[in-house]
């Protein structure tokens, strides 16, 4: 089951969803659930599905290209205190994202070194990184989840580190991409 919304589709501009099967009796009742509960996409939501797809590798490649960058500028930054990027071997869950997956993806975190306020500035100071809760799209987005995407999960067990910030690494030019960050960091 797959979100078509993220990076199949890729430009930020369509919402959809795939389920995929090899069974032909499931395919059956969840082409008959479809077909009587009528949740299927507009045909120019299906277009720019099919469109995003086309380009779905090379963009694959160059968000993974641009994140592993970025991650590794921000594991030598002294205003950031933890980078989580399942490519780094550090990370929790390196192990089970390299059974897994070939390449590590364009969604990068960080904490802030110096806190909640420094976090919101650094989200609020980047001028190619876009302010926007959404992921997945050729641009690159930057967040604070405490406030953001993650406010209504705030005192209970999936709580975010207040000095959290979230980024979606698009296909700019990784260098522009760099010093967007670095100047943000200051
Ligand atoms: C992720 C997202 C959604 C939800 O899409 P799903 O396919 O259900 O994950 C809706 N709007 C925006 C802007 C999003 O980024």
């Amino acid at each position: 089951m797959h979100s078509t919304t993220k990076y199949l589709g890729g430009h930020s501009d369509v919402v959809g969803g795939a389920v995929v099967t090899n069974d032909g009796d499931l395919r059956e009742r969840l082409f008959f659930l479809r077909n009587s509960a009528g949740a299927v996409p507009g045909a120019f939501d299906a277009w720019l599905t099919l469109r995003g797809l086309k380009t779905l590798a090379v963009r694959m490649e160059r968000h993974c290209d641009n994140a592993e960058r970025i991650a590794a500028m921000l594991q030598s930054h002294p205003k950031v205190s933890r980078v989580y990027y399942p490519g780094l071997a550090e990370h929790p869950g390196h192990e089970v994202a390299a059974k897994q997956m070939r390449r590590f993806g364009g969604m990068v975190s960080f904490d802030h070194a110096d806190g909640e306020e420094a976090a919101l500035a650094a989200a609020d100071g980047t001028s190619l990184f876009i302010l926007a809760e959404s992921l997945g799209g050729v641009e690159s987005l930057i967040e604070h989840p405490g406030r953001m995407t993650h406010a209504s999960v705030a005192g209970s067990l999936l709580q975010v580190p207040a000095e959290l910030v979230r980024l979606s690494v698009g296909i700019e030019d990784a260098e522009d991409l760099v010093d967007d960050l670095k100047r943000a960091l200051g």
